[in-house]
């Protein structure tokens, strides 16, 4: 069979192969894997997602794509591939999880949702390095260890990460290190956001509540102060909670759905003591995540919590269009003085179906003139871990997204994704230093 795998699916390098109903196969395959197996079975390997996977165009190699990690997974529940083999643990995480496979697949199969739940199941099978698993579980659940970490990664960056060889295997060992080598890798801000800002804002008595996240709050707070301002100028209060923690996107792009839950837990305890109001997000990663808490949960009275947390949450652009902000702007009669195009995050367009929403708040801005360059849904490339670890396949994938922009001579990339925001400042970056990169608050913020 996996011979037949080799062959159809053009793998380059083996997996690690067990005998197909061999003694030992029924004690590595565990009932995650045939409850997976069950769902990646619907895969009628048709190969529409290839069309479409941002991955898998790069490396055009079959199990880059849904089709061929659906049928690997089909192969490890049958104890055909180890579970243990390295090679099957690095192919289940060439994956982006942008859900461009679920979108287009005829079956209605969730790729993306499997894959994710074949890394859960890994996940137990200790694939991850010491320190990541020490930052998983003993660091990010905990705000204040997490505003610790902070002060240390401040030293740690400009005293000893930065300055790592390029060719030392401690690249590996400290992915921070390899980050803090790409040419704009944004600096720890000085102060960050929360433990300042939180105090100022009475937490039970604001119309609505702000989810910060921790890219804002420890690296770039000048992007929160941009959303109070466009909402100061609405006149809207806020209350932004001490206690709110990582959304848990990155646990969960990792499997880890213990700490997920945990991290979940606490963010729905956490905005509970607010006023009822909505929960507005600016990273549209974290406002997608914050979203699906309800499907976290089987068991009461988590999942009722969960449900009611996560009908609260809104992204910042729909927040904003919701509440009129674009009746309320004026664009005046004066020519707009640049082009400006929107990049969708795939957790704002595929995972919560938000299009039109930022291109409204845009339009409506005096000195904009919007470009469209949005037409084909391009991934950027940054797909939370998969950047690091997978650097070169994710900046050819930004390649090909930068050169839509490109193409309409746009003066300012905007989006509202920390994750696409940074995979953008370091790719425009390399490729043409003139255009300039904004998330939509800042934006709007200007134009007030
Ligand atoms: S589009 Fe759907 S059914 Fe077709 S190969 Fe991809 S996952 Fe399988
Ligand atoms: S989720 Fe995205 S990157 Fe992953 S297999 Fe599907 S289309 Fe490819």
């Amino acid at each position: 069979m996996i011979s037949s795998i080799q062959g159809k699916y053009f793998m380059t390098r083996p997996v690690s192969v067990k005998k197909p109903h061999g003694r030992n196969n029924a004690a590595v395959v565990t009932a995650p894997w045939s409850e997976l197996s069950i769902d990646a079975s619907r895969c009628v390997k048709c190969g529409r997602c290839l069309s479409v996977c941002p991955v898998f165009r790069e490396s055009t190699r079959e199990p880059a794509g849904a089709r061929g990690k659906l049928a690997l997974i089909e192969c490890t529940a049958s104890g055909e591939v180890a579970i243990a083999s390295a090679r099957l643990k690095e192919l289940i995480s060439f994956c982006l999880l942008c859900g461009a496979c679920a979108e287009i697949c005829p079956n209605l199969v969730r790729g993306d949702e499997i894959i994710q739940r074949s890394r859960e199941a890994l996940s137990s099978r200790q694939i991850f390095s010491s320190p990541t698993l020490v930052a998983l579980s003993h660091i990010l659940p905990f705000p204040q260890r997490m505003d610790n970490l902070h002060k240390v990664g401040q030293i740690a960056l400009s005293r000893f990460l930065r300055k790592i060889p390029g060719e030392s295997g401690l690249y590996w060992r400290f992915p921070l290190s390899r980050a803090s080598k790409l040419p704009l890798f944004p600096q720890l801000a000085d102060k960050a956001f929360l433990p300042t800002r939180s105090r100022q804002h009475d937490p039970t008595s604001g119309s609505v509540a702000i989810f910060v996240g921790c890219v804002s709050n420890y690296i770039y707070p000048h992007i929160a102060e941009a959303v109070l301002a466009v909402l100061g100028h609405l006149k809207i209060s806020v209350s932004i909670p001490r206690e709110q923690g990582c959304c848990g996107l990155i646990a969960y792009g990792l499997g880890k759905m213990d700490v997920v839950r945990r991290l979940a837990k606490r963010n729905i305890e956490v905005f509970g003591s607010t006023s009822p109001g909505p929960i507005v997000a600016f990273c549209s990663s974290c406002s997608a995540h914050l979203k699906s808490y309800s499907t976290l949960f089987a068991d009461e009275p988590w999942n009722r919590e969960a449900l009611a947390f996560s009908e609260r949450v809104q992204d910042l652009s729909e927040f904003l269009t919701g509440v009129g902000f674009c009746s309320q702007s004026d664009r005046g009669t004066s020519a707009p003085s640049y082009r400006v195009t929107f990049h969708d995050p795939c957790h704002l367009r595929r995972k919560q179906g938000i299009f039109e929403e930022p291109r409204q708040l845009l339009r409506s801005l005096p000195e904009v003139q919007f470009i469209e360059t949005g037409k084909e849904a391009l991934c950027c490339g940054s797909g939370g871990s998969f950047g690091l670890k997978h650097y070169d396949v994710s900046m050819r994938i930004f390649q090909r997204r930068y050169r839509s922009i490109e193409e309409e001579a746009v003066d300012i990339v905007v989006t509202s994704c920390m994750g696409c925001l940074l995979q953008f400042i370091n790719g425009i970056h390399y490729y043409n230093k003139a255009i300039r990169v904004k998330h939509l608050a800042e934006i709007m913020q200007e134009s007030l």
